[in-house]
């Protein structure tokens, strides 16, 4: 993209109302928009990123054999009734009645819509497992929406939903979302922390929550100091194999991470001093295990083995897509601005032409941009080269191509890597190979 005709309205001031770095950071270099309170318009910076996050949780999620489909945001009351969270759901729901007078509501998440879904279309168990998911916008009211898209009233998430014949099925599937989410989030370049989450009345050590350590997270947590370098996924793991599941399970949850909402007392004393580690932290991620709750609510069944009828097991799987963009840059920035993980970034390098309108510049950058136009954006405006350089630093593209006058007629860059800092003089080929080789 040529930044000369791109709408990305980078910010100089620092908005005054951002308390937290990364929605100061989104917001400056162009990534979204406030349009109502908790309620943001992603610009073409910020939905490349959001683009990039969600296909990779998409690939890790049909990786481990879930399937995608895209329910409607809206959804009829009539469903809730059912489930009976309809009163229970609270002010957190936003209803809405249309012109027939029929009560519908924007969906905060889908378990009644799913089940039923699945209700329709599954009748025995020798079709089981099924897990689905989707990657759609979720409305919940919140009382203090604040901090940007890390606690908006309209974001975007992932849910899967699984449905098994037995608790052990069950508990293999989940084993298996779980190396998912490791897997999702290694690729996105963050480290989360799986921790013991409540799982309400059903018991069990079937929830847990993905944390982003970062010191302006909402949740404290708790947690043994071996896991910053353990690595859950150096073992290969069979995803067809029960035992191989439960040994990767094993090894990922056998030290104690917890938020302070499970946190006890007497598991931590066992944790080693010296191992500690308290802190704050971005749930990014939740997975849980709830049995029949909602299939014996909404009277489900699917044929047994010996005409029997079973209410199949369920969990479900959520990803705060729209959040992990303010995630990820809250655990990866300076004081100049963004550090995109190469993964996730909106374009991989931007081309800084020094000199526009120099015949001998503009035909490099020309040449470079001409590489790879889809990865890269050439910054062609008039400005000034500080201010070329300060953007690029803000929007945090992993590499710059600098291209001045004097490098250019000996057809010599000079590429800056944003993560390191790190500067190098190079024949064009050569700093081409580099980036794109990356
Ligand atoms: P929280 O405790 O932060 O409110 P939750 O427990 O309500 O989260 P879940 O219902 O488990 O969240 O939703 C799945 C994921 O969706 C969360 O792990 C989080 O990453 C994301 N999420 C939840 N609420 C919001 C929100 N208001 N804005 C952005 N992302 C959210
Ligand atoms: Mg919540």
């Amino acid at each position: 993209m040529r930044l000369s005709r791109s709408f990305l309205p980078t910010l100089k001031e620092t908005p005054s109302d951002a308390q937290i770095a990364s929605h100061r950071l989104m917001l400056r270099a162009g990534l979204i928009r406030q349009t109502a309170s908790g309620i943001y318009a992603w610009l073409p910076a910020g939905l490349r990123v959001l683009r990039n996050v969600a296909q990779i949780v998409r690939e890790e999620q049909d990786a481990v054999g879930a399937q995608e489909v895209l329910m409607p945001t809206l959804q009829s009351a009539d469903l809730w009734k059912r489930s009976g969270r309809y009163d229970a759901y609270g002010p957190e729901m936003l209803r809405v009645r249309d012109r027939h007078e029929r009560d519908l509501l924007y969906g905060p998440t889908n378990e009644e819509v799913i089940t039923d879904l699945f209700g329709q279309g599954v009748k025995s168990y020798k079709e089981l497992p099924q897990v689905l998911y989707q990657i759609q916008w979720k409305f919940r009211d919140e009382v203090r929406p604040r901090f940007g898209v890390m606690r908006g009233r309209e974001f975007l998430m992932k849910d899967a939903y699984s449905f098994d014949i037995s608790y052990e099925a069950a508990v293999d599937t989940y084993r298996r979302m779980m190396l998912a989410y490791l897997r999702t989030f290694q690729r996105l370049g963050v480290r989360a922390v799986p921790m013991v989450a409540d799982t309400g009345p059903i018991g069990g050590d079937l929830s847990h929550e993905f944390l982003i350590l970062a010191p302006t997270g909402e949740s404290g947590v708790f947690y043994d100091g071996a896991l910053d370098t353990l690595d859950w996924l150096g073992e290969p793991v069979d995803v067809d194999n029960s035992a191989s599941l439960d040994k990767f399970f094993s090894n990922v949850t056998s030290y104690y991470a917890a938020t302070d909402e499970k946190h006890d007392d007497a598991a931590w004393a066992s944790v080693p001093e010296a191992r500690r580690r308290e802190g704050r932290g971005i749930e990014v991620g939740h997975i849980f295990y709830f049995g029949t709750k909602y299939t014996k609510s909404m009277d489900i069944t699917v044929a047994g083995p010996d005409s029997t009828s079973i209410h199949p097991e369920m969990g479900s799987y959520g990803i705060g897509v729209s959040r992990l963009v303010g995630a990820i840059i809250e655990a990866s920035h300076d004081d100049a601005g963004i550090i995109w993980p190469e993964s996730v970034a909106p374009f991989k390098a931007v081309i800084i032409n020094l000199k526009v309108g120099d015949a001998t510049c503009d035909a490099l950058c020309e040449q470079l941009y001409a590489a790879a136009p889809e990865q890269f954006l050439y910054d062609d405006r008039t400005d000034r080269a500080g201010a070329k350089f300060a953007d690029a630093d803000l929007m945090g593209h992993p590499w710059q191509f600098i291209v001045g006058p004097r490098g250019a007629k000996e057809q010599k860059v000079e590429l800056k890597q944003r993560a390191t800092g790190e500067r190098f003089e190079l024949p064009v080929a050569e700093a081409l190979a580099k980036v794109l080789g990356h």
